[in-house]
């Protein structure tokens, strides 16, 4: 579909963003002025592999004269069941289709970006990707190397930054169920280029431009290296997350930087971590038993030269976890984490168990490595919980992992004052790079 000529001027305004984001002396992607490629036969597509903080892919559609972008963590399927969270990114500009390269660390965006695919396509019924986007739903028809047929992306939660989508293969008789593209596939069809390298050091970002919502505490310095911490520049650290993909954000209505930020599922693809939470919030008497346990999960991950960084959950519980490199699949953190559970179950015979029946744990803690598995859900660091005074998903230093901990202290309230004074007790787990011994 050609832009029309009222889109071809507001694509200018749509890449503000874009541009205000890069400093094009320092990273080799265009400028919003670089001559566009002209497709031969219909809008373009392209889908950069991106190893960024997280390896994720991004789908670009010309749309209104920009390259309108999701990031999809799992990259698309040729499987219709498989839908896949794609998270609406900034518009780029039409020279970006082209684009190939290192994106330099401390830049927006650091890390390789391959250009994984590219094509033409268009809408079902054609010509109407504008109006479609707009609604929220798209049907396309993607023709390209590797992605061959229909494709719906809806959208599943309000418009607005990182608005959510679902992209998932239409059942058009192109589906191919079992067809692993991005693993058949990991090349770029430009230089063939395979492998990929992520950003050398969480360096500072470059905070997003945009005023963010006026920040609680504008005058306190903050001792976290200078970097903006926002509720918006926290997302941004841990968004691609290392593990779960974001599943929802929403806006507390009116609150300015409140949100409520809910994560869902493991990816094995990305740096992924274990982790260890009670199945349900232990009762105050039980805390104790728990803050035992997770100190002993503790020095059995050290004496196995891993470390972990504790959290905790929001409500009661605590969460442990072990950052891991890129290439770990479920099925070996799941044994692992099953490994230490059983060991740890030997070492405190009365206070855990790995028992699955719940008359034989006999009033025990269960300890349920069935959590590190496909499909789970995870509580992610600086999640609000909803329950009074709104507590936070908050990382702790081990020192504070003691019988006087009182995890439900931390809340909206007070975890900015926190994140001044001790800075993000999470970044090293952001590190990643750690790899479970074979069990
Ligand atoms: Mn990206």
């Amino acid at each position: 579909m050609a832009p029309s000529r009222r889109s071809k001027t507001s694509a200018r305004a749509r890449l503000k963003t874009y541009r205000a984001r890069r400093d094009f002396s320092l990273t080799s992607e265009p400028a919003p002025e670089v001559p566009a490629p002209r497709g031969a036969g219909g809008p373009l597509f392209v889908v950069h592999k991106h190893d960024a903080t997280r390896l994720h892919y991004d789908l670009r559609l010309e749309i209104d004269g920009v390259l309108v972008s999701w990031a999809i963590p799992k990259g698309p399927s040729y499987d219709p069941a498989d839908k896949r969270l794609a998270v609406q990114t900034g518009d780029h500009p039409l020279a970006y289709a082209t684009f190939e390269g290192r994106i330099p660390d401390g830049a927006y965006g650091a890390g390789d970006s391959l250009l994984w695919e590219e094509g033409t396509f268009d809408t079902v019924p054609p010509g109407h990707a504008s109006e479609q986007r707009a609604r929220g739903r798209l049907h396309v028809v993607l023709r390209g190397h590797k992605l061959e047929g229909g494709w719906h992306l809806i959208r599943t939660s309000p418009m607005g930054k990182k608005a959510q989508w679902l992209c998932f293969k239409a059942k058009d008789g192109t589906e191919r169920p079992g067809y692993d593209v991005t693993g058949e596939h990991p090349e770029s069809v430009k230089s063939g280029q395979r492998a990929t390298r992520g950003p050398a050091r969480r360096t500072r970002r470059t905070a997003a431009p945009r005023a963010p919502a006026k920040p609680v505490r504008a005058s306190r310095p903050s001792r976290a290296k200078g970097s903006a911490r926002t509720p918006e520049a926290l997302l941004g650290e841990v968004w691609p997350p290392m593990l779960a993909t974001l599943a929802q954000v929403e806006a507390t209505a009116g609150a300015g930087w409140r949100f409520e930020v809910k994560y869902a599922a493991a990816s094995p693809c990305g740096r992924a971590m274990g982790m260890i939470s009670p199945r349900a919030s232990p009762p105050s008497s039980r805390f104790d038993d728990l803050i035992q346990l997770a100190t002993s999960l503790r020095r059995h991950l050290e004496a196995l030269g891993l470390t972990s960084v504790p959290k905790t959950s929001g409500k009661r519980g605590l969460h442990v976890l072990v950052p891991l490199a890129p290439g770990h699949t479920y099925a070996r953190a799941g044994a692992f984490a099953h490994k230490a559970f059983e060991a740890l179950a030997a070492e405190h015979p009365r206070l855990a168990t790995v028992e699955r029946s719940k008359e034989r744990r006999g009033g025990r803690l269960y300890l349920d490595a069935g959590q590190n598995a496909w499909g789970k859900t995870v509580v992610a660091p600086y999640s609000l919980r909803a329950l009074p005074h709104a507590p936070v998903s908050t990382p702790l230093a081990w020192s504070e992992v003691t019988p006087k901990l009182n995890p439900t202290r931390f809340t909206l309230d007070n975890v900015r004052r926190r994140l001044d004074e001790v800075g993000d007790l999470f970044a090293p787990a952001l590190a990643g790079g750690q790899t479970l011994p074979s069990v």
